[in-house]
């Protein structure tokens, strides 16, 4: 029978989900409501509409709608790089001398790199449906920029971009990516907005952080016409936009009858993986699966490790709604010589929801085993993975050789989010072994922590 799974397995067009698969309708125990921070109250979708695109609220708001019709447009724009292959790693398998099978969902085979450009076609679309002219958003590494540079190129719209400054210094031809598309790009924090001009008075050098960032776009679309605020990763609607990652996996899985046995993403602010385990946690949800699913963070950003499950800020400059995660704080910023990604302090409320039910493992890596493993597997297969997506090829491998240990033969799967050339100089790093691993201490976490707000919440 595994003669006769192909290297690729590919969707025909056809094929192709028409619908997104919005994960809370099967939780049973559905997050905590996101709540304004001056009421305590759930938000309701006046609360949020000044920031983000009417579509957005509403899909962010609805925990009960189980499949939501992917308009065509979008599956037009779906259609201009998807279906993306699922891979059968036997290069790596061989390499390994596992008995487990292991497959990968590679999301880097378009321009911008990542998963990412699945939700910033949706999110330019409704945007441009309502009638706007302008988005503002924020960028670490860039790949969110990009994608969002790409889709705003694509539906005709304008594009300011925050970017995290130490990445916009370390990643430039990320910058002229996302400029050749036609974004504005502003390192963060910056003068151009309030947010950004307290931050720097307090600490003139600073690199910057997401948290920052997207207190300076989300200023910006407030105090703009016609413009509002989008975000790449974290939020509800961003994870329902994902699942076509799942879905395309799953229908690929379904047509040779394969079921994994563990389900393996990177987590940043929960997308990619969200996406890619939707329908599958579905099934589990519902008892018709046993499959393990694993988170696997940075080390030096522990949010579901070493975190806290409470409400917060999605930024630093506590403007947001209040979101009930795992947290690090929204002052947490993590080392400046981490260079693997996945940076953000927070975590998707549905990722954190599943962690704290029990449906979701995680655990943490250190940069240097995670590029250590980005090295094997760019030798086997061929693809220079990009360093978060290397986080899950590292925990893919452990999975692999724990099963050689033991001689199961057990199904993997792991998201393979991107690719990795404008992570180069991260790999020039490790080439010059100068890669370090910054793991935080324990009073570098409380730091962090004392930025939660005290609420009853939390209590
Ligand atoms: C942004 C990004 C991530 C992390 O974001 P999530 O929302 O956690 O998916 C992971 N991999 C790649 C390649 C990315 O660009």
């Amino acid at each position: 029978m595994n003669n006769t799974i192909p290297t690729r397995i590919y969707l025909a067009e056809e094929e192709m989900p028409k619908f997104w698969y919005n994960l809370r309708s099967d939780m049973k125990e559905k997050p905590d409501p996101i709540l304004h921070p001056g009421t305590l109250q759930p938000v309701v979708p006046s609360d949020m509409e000044p920031v983000f695109c009417k579509e957005a609220v509403k899909q962010e708001l609805d925990d009960d709608t189980r499949l939501v019709p992917i308009p065509e447009r979008i599956q037009d724009f779906y259609r201009a790089y998807r279906p993306s292959a699922l891979i059968r790693a036997y290069y790596l398998e061989k390499a390994l001398g596992t008995p487990a099978e292991i497959y990968y969902k590679f999301e880097g085979t378009n321009t911008s790199g990542s998963h990412k450009l699945n939700s910033a076609g949706p999110q330019a679309y409704f945007a441009k449906e309502q009638g706007l002219q302008s988005l503002t958003t924020e960028t670490g590494a860039g790949q969110w920029g990009t994608a969002l540079a790409m889709a705003c190129g694509f539906y005709g719209l304008d594009l300011t971009v925050y970017m995290v400054k130490v990445s916009s210094e370390q990643k430039p031809y990320r910058k002229a990516v996302m400029e050749t598309y036609g974004a504005k790009v502003i390192p963060s924090p910056s003068n151009t907005t309030e947010a950004g001009r307290r931050i720097l008075e307090k600490d003139p050098n600073t690199g910057g952080s997401l948290g920052c960032a997207i207190s300076e776009a989300v200023e910006t679309a407030v105090k703009t016409d016609k413009c509002r605020y989008v975000l790449g990763s974290v939020l509800n609607h961003v994870l329902l936009h994902q699942s076509i990652i799942g879905l395309e996996t799953k229908a690929a899985m379904d047509k040779y009858g394969i079921k994994p046995d563990i389900i393996i993403g990177c987590a940043g602010g929960g997308s990619n993986l969200g996406g890619l385990i939707a329908p599958f946690m579905g099934e589990k949800l519902s008892g018709k699966s046993n499959a393990r699913f694993i988170a696997v963070e940075p080390a030096s950003c522990p949010t579901f490790t070493r975190g806290r499950y409470v409400y917060d800020f999605g930024d630093t400059a506590k403007t947001t709604p209040l979101v009930r995660m795992q947290t690090l704080g929204n002052g947490f910023i993590p080392s400046a010589n981490h260079a693997g990604g996945l940076r953000y302090h927070g975590m998707s409320a549905i990722l954190s929801k599943l962690y704290h039910d029990g449906h979701l493992e995680a655990r943490a890596e250190n940069q240097t085993e995670v590029f250590d493993a980005a090295i094997r597997f760019m030798k086997t297969e061929g693809i220079l993975p990009a360093p978060e997506s290397s986080h899950a090829i590292k925990a893919a491998i452990d999975e692999a050789l724990e099963c050689k240990k033991t001689g199961e033969k057990k199904v993997i799967l792991f998201g393979l989010s991107g690719t990795g050339y404008f992570d180069l100089s991260a790999y020039m790093s490790y080439n010059a072994k100068t890669l370090s691993d910054m793991v935080p201490t324990n009073e570098e976490l409380e730091r962090g922590f004392v930025t939660i707000p005290d609420i009853p919440q939390n209590k």
